[in-house]
Formats: structure tokens, sequence, C-alpha cells
């Protein structure tokens, strides 16, 4: 079913949103980006005449009740960005009576989920090794169906539009759909923007495409450019993991991130690039810095040739160039972290030369899509995430989706 085909009129909605706003010490948000973006849908429903059970996730609570948590500290927010009141259920799983007393228009946000440790279904105070750990979980899966279940008591309708959350199978993400028909269960907009924006990436390449994968580590990113070097014509690697592939190539990195136990990976990711006719751009020259701190000393010098007790922190003007090159050139283009250690102003230069080339090659036509925390915050940094075609909300959705995975929270839904 599709929202917009829907009949909201008097009927209870229940939305899983991802309101897991940063907070200060105070508890005030410090970025609503988060609620912003689910608006549309939950006033789509409002407008239609139906009510709202509005629920989501903040923080890591494992399971117990933590005040600091407290979705009770976002609720004059969203209150304000509905322009009505909200309603608190300050036990979400004991809200039936609110619930059913709502009426038409009215909004009901329900406390923190993952204070229950049947949302994310993972057994708590029991260690994996324990050989009673798999009698646990499998206890623990059932008392998830039964949360679950109270979950979607509450309401006739079921809305997915938590993308951050979509490649978890937990109680409200997922198995909560298992309670309604087909046609009482569907995405959010912004769910749906989501997936377009990745069927976009997938499906409908125009090319060249060139992909960007920055960040700290290979380890962490070798399922998707693995899966990149299939679709990609241009793979640019940068960030910490340009130091794996120099020491890799017989480089030396100084005190550089790198991660020793990845060198024959980074060389296999060197012959597949080869084999595949992939154009694999790795950094050559770099900012190397004798402290990780903003003014530390610095100089630029090649990577493969960094002098001890330095470590590279960006890419260098060369390396910024090679990379502009293959982007501007693009008609596809996926970003997904940063160049440099970028939260210090002095090693942004490199990111900014990525952003600022994304940009352009949008302003050409490209499709661009940057995704996942650290390249989104890039983007918002430098004041251009309205110059790109799309800024996922997901980290390790975006990648799991990218990486051709059913997301759970998507599957759960369609079907
Ligand atoms: P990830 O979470 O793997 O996407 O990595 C993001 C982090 O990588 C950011 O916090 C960056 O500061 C960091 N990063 C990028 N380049 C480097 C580098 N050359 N050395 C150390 N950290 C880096």
């Amino acid at each position: 079913m599709k929202l917009d085909d829907y009949n909201f009129a008097g009927k209870k909605a229940i939305v899983r949103v991802d309101f897991n706003v940063p907070l200060d010490e105070n508890g005030n948000i410090t970025d609503d980006t988060r609620i912003r973006g689910a608006l549309p849908t939950l006033k789509k429903i409002l407008e239609a005449g139906g009510s709202l059970i509005i629920m989501s996730h903040m923080g890591k609570p494992k399971g117990k009740v933590n005040p600091k948590l407290s979705l009770m500290q976002i609720k004059d927010a969203v209150a304000k960005a509905l322009g009505r009141d909200v309603k608190f259920a300050p036990d979400c799983a004991d809200a039936a009576e609110a619930a059913a007393s709502l009426q038409p228009g009215e909004v009901l946000l329900l406390e923190n989920l993952r204070f229950y440790p049947e949302e994310e279904g993972k057994p708590v105070g029991i260690d994996k090794a324990d050989p009673a750990y798999d009698a646990a979980k499998k206890e623990m899966k059932e008392k998830q169906k039964d949360f679950a279940k109270k979950l979607a008591s509450y309401a006739d309708v079921y809305v997915n539009d938590a993308f951050g959350t979509a490649h978890r199978k937990h109680a409200s993400t997922a198995v909560i759909a298992d309670y309604f028909k087909p046609e009482d269960k569907m995405l959010g907009y912004l769910m749906e923007k989501e997936v377009d924006a990745v069927d976009k990436i997938l499906s409908d390449i125009k090319r060249p495409f060139t992909a960007i994968m920055g960040g700290s580590k290979v380890s962490t990113k070798i399922g998707i450019i693995e899966n990149l070097m299939d679709k990609v014509d241009n793979l640019i690697l940068c960030g910490g993991m340009t130091y794996t592939f120099a020491k890799a190539q017989g480089g030396n990195v100084g005190q550089s991130l790198c991660e020793l136990d990845k060198l024959d990976l980074a060389r296999e990711i060197m012959q597949k690039a080869k084999e595949k006719g992939v154009n694999l751009v790795l950094g050559v020259d770099c900012v190397a810095a004798d402290d990780f701190k903003n003014d530390a000393n610095t100089q630029i010098c090649s990577v493969m040739d960094i002098p001890e007790g330095w470590e590279g922190v960006d890419a260098g003007p060369e390396t910024r160039k090679i990379f502009a090159d293959a982007i501007k050139g693009a008609k596809t283009i996926l970003w997904n972290g940063p160049a440099g250690v970028f939260e210090f102003d002095n090693f942004a230069a490199g990111s900014r030369a990525i952003a600022e080339a994304i940009v352009e090659a949008t302003n050409n036509g490209a499709f661009s899509l940057v995704g996942g925390g650290d390249s989104v915050a890039c983007v918002n940094k430098f004041g251009l995430a309205d110059e790109v075609s799309y800024v996922s909300t997901g980290g390790g959705a975006l990648l799991e989706a990218i990486e051709g995975k059913v997301l759970p929270g998507i599957a759960a839904v369609k079907g």
C-alpha cells in the first residue's frame, strides 16, 4: 500500500520515525534534521483526518529506563513542528488507553522503545559465549513478538518512516508489520525517497559512475567496496584507508592510521579493480601532521614516504586535483566517508574539494547521493547540503541497501 492511496480518515496510525536526535547536556536538541525529515508523513496523516501514535528510539539505553534518553525531552519540539499539542505515553508498552482515546487530528508520542529489551530482541545480561545464550535468545524473540503485537494493537495502520533503522529487524521496524494486513502497512515519504535514491544509484546508472569511499578503515567498508566494484567506473578510496593501501604497496606511512592485517585485502582490491576495468583512484600526496590536533605542525608529503612521527590526516593538493577530476566528469556519484579528519578545520580541505567537485558535477546534470553520518556532517559543515541531489539520513542502512541487501524494515512492509 502507498501512503498517498490510503484513506486515513478516522484511522489511528502508528508511525515508526527516527527521532534519535542529538541532545546537549541540558536535553536541548542540537540538530532537528530528523524531526523535520518525518514531518511530511506525519502532517499528511493528520491532514487526512487520521490520528498519530509516534514511536521512536533514542540512543542506546540497552533495555533499561534511562531518563537522559527519554523522548519526553523532545515532546515540545515535536508539538511545535506539527503545530499542535502532543500527548505523551510514559510507558510505550502500556499505552492502550491513551491510544484508544485519540481523536482524529490528535497526536500521542510513545516513550523510547529501547527502554524495553524486546525492541531490539537481544537478551540482556548474558554473554554470547554463555551456553544458555541460545535459549535466552529464543525466549527473547518470543517476547519481542508479544511486544510488537502490543504496539500493533494501538492502531489500525502501520507506517514505517525510519530509514536509519531499516537495516534492523526490531519490534517496531519489522516484527510489528506481521500484525497488519498488507493493505494496512506502508512506507512513509522519507523512506520512499530514500528507497528511490538507492534505486537510482543501483538501477538507473548514468555513466560514468564515480563512488567515493572514505572514513577511517578498510575493514568497515570492505563489503560495499567489493559490491561497488561491479558497478562503478571510478572508485576513489580516501581518508584513513589511504595508508593501508600505501603500506600494501611498500610505502612508509609513519604514524598514519594503517590496518596491518588488511594489507593483503588492499592488494586484492587493487587486483580486482584491474580485472574489472575499474579506475581505482588512490591518494598520491597527503597533509601529514606531527600530532592529532588542529594546530599541529604539518607538511605535504607523498603517501609512500611519510616521515616517522608524522601521520597522514588529509588529502594533499595533488590528490585533491585527481579526485576532483574523477568526480567532475561523472554522471552518477555516491559519497560515503570523509577524505581526512574534517572535524579539524585545518584537515578539511580534501573533503571540501570532494564536496565542491560533487556540487559542480551536480550542476552539470549528475545525480549525487551523499550518505553516512560523517559525509553528511561534511556537506553540512561546508554549507553544501542543498547543492547535491540527495542527502541520505541512513548510515548503516544506506550502505547495506547499496550492497544489495534487502532491508528488513522495507521487506516487512512490502512483503
Ligand atoms: P568512518 O566512521 O569509518 O566513516 O570514519 C569517519 C572518521 O574517519 C572521521 O571521524 C574522520 O575524522 C576519520 N578520518 C578520516 N581520515 C582520517 C585519517 N587520515 N586519519 C584518521 N582518521 C581519519
